[in-house]
């Protein structure tokens, strides 16, 4: 296959825009996979069951399709890409092997937030752009707004919009002739050049270790080449190469402008370096311009609900993040949770995907304490320092504490909502300490009824990692979608807001909290704990404070003297019988304080 016959390209779009099922079409409709005879629509690309679950992609794929277009073959290699916010990292990592991009867009549901993330990554990345306009045969469908909103909003021709139904397959055959006739082949380059591939993604295969995703952007890849990496200078000997058609495929080798995967013996994942370049032992290659790493952004502990299994969870944590390296693991070790892990994750859906992967795939039984966000302190010495878990955060109040000043990360967000719904939207923002940059509608010209508004807002990261994104579903009744990128640090005063227990804090349950909210918040935790923690035989205060400052408090009154007296004062054979019950139900309580806390009082808590 020359050069001239391949097109590399992804499909991206707004979430559930129907990526995974146009995927589906394509490999069918190219006979990369069989026609599916049951009415089931399960798609092939989406791999893991917490994708089939949520119908999201989590992990890009990569799928190579042979197709014949006016009589000449032709090697289409797609590379499906993940569609959400937190995503947005592995979407530009997969672009990079890619010269064009399907842009997707649901007819019912218009331009969405994500549509527009997606499509400047791929037009700052100068990719040839095809729009698709999918649902074609939903009634609810209004391709010619839909359409014009695309010209409004991406300045695209509405000639040259793909109008299709992936689920029926209608006008998928345009789309395979749009992807040879209109997507540049790969750069063609002197055959004799040296090797130089590019690593744009890693799978963890249990048997054969790790499994590079590789484009071949010059010279060729065959097996048995001993390989290096530019960024490790390791070396490697290709033991397999292939195609992924859909699944692993060998061959003997990759020519430039294809689009495949090796295994090398890499023993880690960590050593498969996304954005490296590999070249032949002996040869001086330029490095491709590399990628920025990923940055966790948003931090939990995880811990297992029986503390013996921590070593299991330890395990299937190492494991799981073989396949996403995008998570951290830092050592917690908690007095309320005993020993586990301190995770970060790039946003929410990473981190609740990743929970159910340990569920699913590990059998974990774990309890998640509340996310947090790196925050950054500057000492008096001007020295900083990034603190995501709360029982590391300073008091400032302190006098002699070295705090000059707190910041907090923060995020430019666009919310993009039916008009009708616009003053809720400001509602939830405000509530969420946003700043409102600008707000316009995005169909011109359309009746006011249905038309859709983007507001773009600035709003510190910390408020959008709890409930933000289900508020914003639940109050635009699902119309509201949203996306976010960084927008670095602002001062921020903020606090550590510690929950006491007969006067003992309860590191597990600290919080970091706006001076704004410190009120609302801490008697809230407060309400919730007298409700979960059990009587005791004493009365027990519940506090929250911020420093030595109690700002909210609740009493648990003591168990009523009787019950107790019945027991104690019984024969001594129920006594026994008693106390061993009690020994029983002490391994599953944390002593705090001197109040023994029942597991599932944390569950209620920490599982919100
Ligand atoms: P993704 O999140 O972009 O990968 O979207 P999916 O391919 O998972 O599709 C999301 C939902 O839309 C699924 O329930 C699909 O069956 C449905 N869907 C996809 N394409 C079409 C289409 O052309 N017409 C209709 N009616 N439904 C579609
Ligand atoms: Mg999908």
């Amino acid at each position: 296959y020359p050069v001239e016959v391949i097109r590399n390209f992804s499909i991206i779009a707004h979430i559930d825009h129907g990526k995974s099922t146009l995927a589906d079409r394509l490999l069918e409709l190219t006979g990369t996979i069989a026609k599916k005879v049951s009415g089931k629509n399960e798609q092939v690309l989406d791999k893991l069951k917490v994708e089939r679950d949520r119908g999201i992609t989590v992990k890009a794929q990569t799928a190579t399709m042979k197709h014949e277009h006016n009589g000449k073959r032709h090697l289409l290699n797609l590379i499906d890409t993940p569609g959400h916010v937190d995503f947005a990292w592995e979407v530009s990592r997969s672009l990079a092997a890619c010269q064009g991009a399907l842009l997707l867009v649901d007819a019912s549901q218009g331009v969405q937030a994500q549509s527009i993330s997606v499509f400047h990554i791929a037009r700052d990345r100068g990719l040839t752009i095809i729009p698709v306009l999918n649902k074609i045969d939903l009634p609810a469908a209004q391709p010619e707004l839909i359409a014009a909103q695309m010209q409004s909003t991406f300045g695209i021709n509405p000639d040259d919009i793909l109008p299709i139904s992936a689920k029926t397959g209608k006008g998928v055959d345009a789309v395979l002739r749009a992807v040879v006739e209109r997507i540049p082949s790969p750069p063609s380059t002197d055959i004799k050049s040296p090797l130089k591939a590019f690593l744009f993604d890693s799978l963890y295969d249990r048997y054969r270790g790790v499994i590079s995703l590789i484009s071949i952007q010059q010279g060729i890849l065959r097996k048995g080449d001993k390989i290096q990496s530019c960024h490790t200078r390791k070396r490697y000997e290709v033991t397999e190469i292939g195609i992924m058609h859909p699944e692993e495929v060998p061959t003997n080798s990759l020519h430039p402008g294809q689009v495949g995967y090796i295994a090398c013996n890499m023993k880690e994942s960590s050593e498969a370096h996304i954005g490296d370049t590999l070249h032949r032992v002996g040869d001086a290659v330029e490095p491709m311009p590399g990628f920025k790493s990923s940055k966790a952004m948003v931090f939990a502990g995880v811990f297992p609900v029986n503390s013996n299994d921590f070593p299991k969870l330890e395990e299937s944590i190492k494991r799981l993040t073989l396949t996403d390296r995008s998570v951290t693991v830092q050592g917690e070790s908690s007095s309320a949770l005993g020993q586990g892990s301190r995770l970060g994750f790039l946003g929410t859906l990473h981190m609740d995907v990743f929970r159910q992967r340990l569920e699913d795939e590990y059998d974990a039984n774990i309890i998640i304490t509340a996310p947090t966000v790196p925050y950054k302190v500057i000492y008096k010495d001007n020295k900083e320092a990034y603190i995501s878990n709360p029982t590391e955060f300073p008091d400032a109040s302190d006098p002699s504490s070295k705090v000059k000043e707190i910041q907090e990360p923060i995020v430019r967000a666009s919310i993009i909502v039916p008009a009708e719904y616009f003053g809720e939207m400001m509602d939830l923002c405000f509530s969420h300490r946003a700043e409102e940059l600008d707000h316009r509608y995005l169909d011109t010209g359309s009746d006011s009824s249905s038309s859709r508004i983007i507001l773009k807002c600035v709003l510190p990261l910390s408020e959008i990692v709890m409930d933000f994104f289900d508020q914003l579903k639940s109050r635009s009744s699902g119309f509201a979608s949203f996306d976010y990128e960084d927008a670095g640090y602002q001062r921020s005063d903020l606090s550590k807001m510690s929950f006491l227990l007969n006067g003992k804090p309860v590191d597990a349950l600290a919080l970091i909290v706006h001076k704004s909210a410190q009120e609302n918040v801490g008697r809230a935790w407060v309400k919730k704990l007298h409700k979960v923690i059990p009587r005791q035989l004493f009365e027990v205060p519940i506090q929250a404070a911020i420093g030595k400052k109690v700002i909210a408090r609740e009493t648990l009154s003591a168990m009523r003297a009787d019950v107790t007296a019945g027991l104690y004062g019984g024969h001594y054979e129920r006594k026994m019988k008693h106390l061993e019950n009690q020994k029983e139900g002490k391994k599953r309580m944390k002593r705090i304080g001197t109040v023994d806390l029942p597991q599932e009082a944390f569950f209620d808590i920490l599982r919100k």
